[in-house]
């Protein structure tokens, strides 16, 4: 076996290198300008390896990632869309990756235009009057979306509206952020059919409401059909609607969070805006509000000037500042260059394909795997595992046996409405040969659970690193080759 095959990381040799030094200019020129107490003393111990030994090394070990750019990543409630490489391109354009946020405005019109730009498309796109981008993530959005909420209510005076409901389907962002804000979570209960049960939710509609948090479509990937009633009943109670707008791939261009009386709502522009994600950022979660709310928005905002020109402002009935600066101005680039290539009218087509997918590859599965909620779904959906239990095979199991077959996992053991949840969301980007190809090794899975059910229980059999123990892995996680080799001694 090559060393590189294996996960072999002491590659150092001692005298060995992959680069050379001037030694007499780098001496006159660097060491002595550092003050002495600064420079250290001993070697830095720091691998002993060659150019070519590093980059197989880094190379080989990319090759055993995946990713949306080697194959098919189903992980529902993540959108983990194509992305394109003219985001990629454009965002990593000079003009704008050296520009320093404390340079003077006037030297940078270009960006400013660019946020505000991408902030009214945003604001079009969700029927909202503004958008906010400095939030950093989908969960940093939820938490600044409800700090205007809770900052509405005391302007008003009414300070006793601490309560936020939250369905019992919800991403467990929402009852974190809710918490985080300083507000109180009260969980509504679904129906079987996955919507929130309207009845459950009017006992909890007093003037103690704050506001609800609502995904539509919801986590199991149904449209709430009764939104316009739940917006009236909470607004007449006082309360403020949230809108968890991460995942707005089935709507673009369609129906508008603002139409279905959303007052407050985040986008992730790190999944229905393909900024590549799941590595953990960085990301970006811009916060949009209707009209009434616009002057909490936090810090800083741009303004468009009479004279065309652009400004950074501060309002003075802001929130204030919930980032350094402006947000992650990259991932901005490439949502704007994504929207702009799309154009209006292919907006518009994202949806009903990322709508047809997911519906095709469910009403394609269902023979084998337990569908709990029947009808047309959305952008993604739940199976409730294998339809047949008696094989002992677990919704786990499948995730890894897939892995072997070189799809990613769906989404597992969320939402928590069922035992074992399923969510899968293809988007729109694949194509009809890789969702059939999918399609056939969730039926073959299904067959060997029945016939050769050790082989799905023990999967992964084929990765780079077999099944983990997760209790220890979470416990006790080995993170790098040392740690490895000090428990295998
Ligand atoms: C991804 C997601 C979030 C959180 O977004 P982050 O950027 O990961 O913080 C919130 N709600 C839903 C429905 C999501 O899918």
């Amino acid at each position: 076996m090559k060393t590189y095959d294996k996960l072999i990381f002491e590659l150092s040799r001692p005298g060995r290198k992959g680069y050379s030094l001037p030694e007499d200019n780098y001496n006159t020129n660097g060491f002595d300008s550092i003050p002495k107490d600064l420079l250290r003393k001993d070697e830095a111990s720091l691998p002993e390896v060659g150019e070519l030994e590093v980059v197989r090394h880094y190379t080989n070990l990319s090759n055993k990632n995946f990713g949306v750019d080697t194959g098919f990543y189903p992980l529902g409630s993540c959108t983990m869309k194509y992305n394109p490489k003219i985001n990629e391109e454009l965002s990593s354009l000079p003009s704008f990756t050296t520009l320093h946020p404390l340079q003077d405005e006037s030297t940078v019109q270009g960006a400013l235009e660019l946020y505000w730009n991408l902030q009214n498309m945003l604001s079009n796109l969700a029927g909202l009057a503004e958008f906010t981008l400095n939030p950093y993530a989908g969960a940093h959005g939820e938490l600044t979306g409800l700090m205007v909420m809770r900052q509405y209510h005391i302007s008003r005076g009414d300070h006793k509206r601490k309560k936020v409901i939250v369905p019992d389907t919800a991403h467990g962002t929402n009852p974190a952020s809710a918490m985080v804000a300083g507000l109180e979570v009260v969980e509504v209960k679904s129906k079987p059919n996955g919507s929130i049960d309207v009845e459950d939710l009017k006992p909890l509609l007093d003037d103690t409401v704050a506001g609800i948090m609502m995904t539509n479509p919801n986590t199991v990937g149904m449209f709430e059909t009764e939104i316009l009633e739940i917006a009236d009943l909470v607004h007449r109670a006082g309360g403020l609607l949230y809108y968890d707008g991460a995942n707005l791939n089935p709507l673009l261009g369609k129906v508008r969070p603002g139409d279905m009386g959303f007052d407050i709502m985040h986008i992730n522009l790190h999944k229905t805006f393909s900024t590549p994600h799941g590595g953990g950022g960085p990301g970006s979660g811009p916060v949009g509000v209707a009209s009434h709310l616009v002057n909490f928005l936090p810090n800083p905002k741009v303004v468009k000037n009479e004279d065309g020109t652009f400004s950074i402002t501060n309002g003075e009935e802001s929130l204030g500042n919930i980032s350094t600066f402006m947000g992650n101005f990259g991932v901005m680039m490439k949502a704007y260059a994504y929207i702009l290539t799309l154009g209006k009218e292919n907006i518009k087509k994202v949806g009903p394909l990322a709508t047809l997918n997911a519906n095709y590859i469910k009403e394609s599965l269902k023979d084998d795997y337990l569908l709990p909620i029947e009808g047309v779904c959305k952008h993604e959906f739940v199976f409730d595992g294998l339809k047949d239990k008696s094989t002992g095979v677990t919704t786990l199991n499948i995730a890894k046996r897939l892995l072997d077959y070189g799809f990613h996992a769906p989404t597992i053991y969320f939402p928590l409405l069922f035992h074992e949840s399923m969510m899968i969301e293809p988007t729109e980007t694949e194509s009809k040969e890789t969702l059939d190809d999918f399609i056939e090794v969730m039926h073959k899975v299904a067959k060997e659970a029945k016939e050769n059910p050790d082989d799905v229980k023990n999967a992964p059999l084929t990765t780079i690193v077999r099944k983990l123990d997760e209790t220890t892995a979470a416990k006790n996680p080995i993170l790098s080759y040392k740690a490895l080799k000090e428990a295998v001694k």
